[in-house]
């Protein structure tokens, strides 16, 4: 659908952020809440430090604008506050891994809000501009950064068409261990792989957020998996990725946009 007048919002007290709590494991799997009233119970296994990741999952997120409220930010402050993505000892510099869209449609004046972060794309030319494979897809789909090996010469936010990437200008202080950071690299949304490594029932903090508030705009889950909620939805409803002109083939899909 041709939209117009897009604009970014990027106002960030709107909604007040719920505490976070982790959904919590019931047994071999856990029961895991994806919008008012809509649960289901995913069975998986964590993965441990030392087991490479393997295609068995492909992560990724349906994103519904019609339950995305207007002027909430709750998912963007979630991602800031779990992520560390505040602390800079210059705190004049921002970063964002999310951010809340607003596309108008002219000629009906309908306003779709929803938030973008990295797509993970399955082509991602983030990876294929990096000269020195920093930038990298696992074969589970999520699209990292090694911070060890960025040289921040940023062709990979040049490259992505989403602008979903951030550069770290600033020294950092109280970096959260779960998500390292460094002043001159480059830096985006993780798909918050420290929790699905742990434990694939979790789901990312934006997402958990977004759920725990009662809109349930968000839904993550196992791609791989016909079972999944995700899984189903997609089959059942007509989704979108943005800029499918592009054939990235992104991770995260979206409805009603
Ligand atoms: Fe790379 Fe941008 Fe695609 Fe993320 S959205 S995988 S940063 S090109
Ligand atoms: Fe931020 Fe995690 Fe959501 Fe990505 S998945 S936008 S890192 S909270």
């Amino acid at each position: 659908m041709r939209r117009s007048g897009k604009q970014d919002n990027l106002s960030m007290s709107s909604c007040n952020v719920g505490r976070r709590g982790f959904l919590g494991s019931i047994g071999a799997g856990a029961l895991v809440a994806l919008a008012p009233g809509v649960t289901f119970i995913r069975f998986a296994k964590a993965r441990s430090a030392n087991e490479p990741v393997t295609d068995t999952h492909h992560w990724g997120m349906l994103i519904d604008s019609n339950k995305c409220a207007q002027g909430c930010n709750a998912c963007v402050s979630a991602c800031r506050e779990e992520n560390g993505l505040i602390g800079y000892d210059r705190p004049h510099t921002d970063v964002q891994w999310i951010r809340k869209v607003t596309l108008e449609d002219k000629r009906s004046e309908r306003k779709s809000s929803f938030p973008v972060m990295c797509q993970h794309c399955q082509h991602p030319p983030c990876v294929d501009v990096c000269p020195t494979g920093a930038s990298f897809r696992r074969a589970d789909g999520v699209v990292l950064v090694d911070r060890h090996i960025c040289i921040g010469c940023r062709y990979c936010m040049m490259a992505c068409p989403y602008k979903a990437r951030s550069f770290a200008h600033e020294a950092i202080s109280n970096q959260k261990a779960h998500a390292p950071r460094g002043k001159g690299t480059v830096e985006a949304c993780t798909m918050c792989v420290h929790r699905i490594d742990e434990d694939p029932n979790l789901v990312p903090a934006c997402v958990e957020v977004c759920s725990a508030q009662g809109k349930g705009a968000m839904v993550f889950g196992d791609m791989n998996d016909p079972n999944s909620q995700i899984s189903m939805d997609l089959k059942s409803y007509s989704s979108t990725e943005l800029r499918s002109d592009l054939k990235l083939d992104p991770g995260v899909r979206y409805r009603n946009v």
